[in-house]
């Protein structure tokens, strides 16, 4: 067993911190306060390889593989969480089209999303009527000769405004068929009868965008669903086990970055006539924080190393990933509410960027499965497994 990263992910590693710090980070108040989405930022980091990482090199992928990919995307998210999220999605929509696409599917999407152009991939599972429960959805999709029609509005969908494909689960059996009735379909943004919402206005994440998917009499071409007809939930499940690995190093980032920023500031902060880095409270707080991102990581690496060795052998690491985005997004919302805390005052203040990483970090326990949905999907599994 070796803990240390081989020399290749060192050098992922190297290049996103060096476009994160350099080029993400002094913009990521400017997205916050504006909610701005930066379409600039996806075409550099599709440029550098950061939107397909674990993408086959033949479909314009990096092919570093899944533990690289949470490398890179910790520190595109210690420097700013808006681009982290987007970056994530897209990587998810790039993988699931090329494990489940066939080769027109691969060809015309893939490579336009892991370089930039088509700015972004988004995922529609979510609905106003079904979160957690999402095999109640009830978007519908109706055979009409060559194509589908699609009707129903999708809830909270990240990048959808801006996203050049969007991968969309709506239901093609009977409306008591539950999961088994699910089929996925890929959903371009000039299609005749798609349109977006407004955009949330969001506590967190604030330069990412989130948006309603409205799909009235939505015609898709036949060629564009995804898999079999019925298997969409299942597409839609087996891409969010990879999605929750990949939260949970968007977590390690942010708790990462507001643990430096709060040890930086215990350092210079005096009170009692010595920094406040002397003061044993603090102390404690800094060693919780730094020992409790240190667990997330290797909890997020072993799920990631899972994954990876589970390609092509069908083994499953669904419970790994559950653990790991339960236990990296709640340790971000503690890390960065304790970081809030060593600031004091300024801390609640935009002159620090703390407050941003506590909203930013909030969201990472909801989307992509809350931590309640987690806990259940860790049990069913255990009890599974000596059932
Ligand atoms: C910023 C943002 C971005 C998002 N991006 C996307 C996206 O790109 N694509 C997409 O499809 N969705 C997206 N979502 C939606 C997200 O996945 C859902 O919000 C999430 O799954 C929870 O669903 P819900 O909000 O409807 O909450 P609900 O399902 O209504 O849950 C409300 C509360 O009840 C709890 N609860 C529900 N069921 C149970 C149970 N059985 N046992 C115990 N507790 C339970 C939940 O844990 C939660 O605390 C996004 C959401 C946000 C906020």
């Amino acid at each position: 067993m070796d803990f240390e990263l081989t020399e290749e992910l060192e050098a992922v590693r190297g290049l996103a911190r060096d476009v994160a710090q350099r080029e993400l980070a002094p913009q990521a108040a400017e997205l916050d306060r504006t909610e701005r989405f930066p379409v600039e930022s996806f075409q550099r980091l599709g440029e550098l390889g950061l939107l397909g990482v674990n993408v086959p090199e033949h479909f314009g992928g990096s092919e570093m593989g899944v533990i690289a990919l949470t490398v890179a995307l910790e520190e595109v998210a210690a420097a700013c969480a808006s681009t982290a999220v987007t970056m994530s999605v897209t990587n998810m929509v790039g993988e699931t089209i090329c494990r489940f696409g066939n080769d027109e599917q691969k060809t015309r999407f893939v490579p336009g999303l892991t370089s930039g152009a088509l700015v972004a991939g988004a995922f529609c599972l979510s609905e106003p009527g079904s979160g957690s429960d999402a095999a109640a959805m009830s978007t519908t999709a109706r055979r009409d000769g060559d194509d589908y029609i699609l009707n129903g509005t999708k809830a909270w969908i990240t990048s959808g405004a801006h996203a050049g494909v969007l991968i969309c689960m709506a239901r093609t059996g009977a409306a008591d068929a539950g999961h088994r009735g699910i089929s996925a379909f890929l959903l371009e943004p000039g299609m005749a009868g798609f349109s977006t919402g407004k955009p949330e206005d969001k506590c967190g994440l604030r330069g990412s965008n989130t948006v309603s998917v409205i799909l009235e009499d939505c015609r898709v071409p036949a060629a564009n669903r995804l898999g079999e007809e019925g298997i969409g939930f299942g597409i839609a499940m087996t891409a969010l086990d990879g999605g929750r690995i990949t939260i949970g190093s968007m977590a390690n980032g942010i708790a990462r970055a507001a643990g430096e920023q709060a040890a930086s500031y215990a350092l210079e902060r005096k009170q009692f006539g010595k920094p406040i880095a002397e003061f044993q409270a603090i102390q404690h707080k800094l060693a919780d924080m730094a020992t409790e991102l240190e667990a997330s990581r290797l909890l997020v690496r072993r799920a990631a190393w899972l994954k990876e060795r589970a390609t092509g052998s069908g083994q499953r690491f669904t419970r790994q990933a559950a653990m790991a985005k339960v236990y990296a997004t709640e340790n971000a919302k503690r890390a960065t509410e304790e970081a809030v805390q060593i600031l004091g005052g300024y801390g609640y203040t935009r002159e620090y960027p703390v407050e941003r990483y506590m909203r930013d970090a909030r969201v990472t326990t909801i989307f992509e499965g809350t931590t309640e949905i987690q806990k259940i999907v860790i049990a069913r599994e255990i009890l599974k497994s000596i059932a």
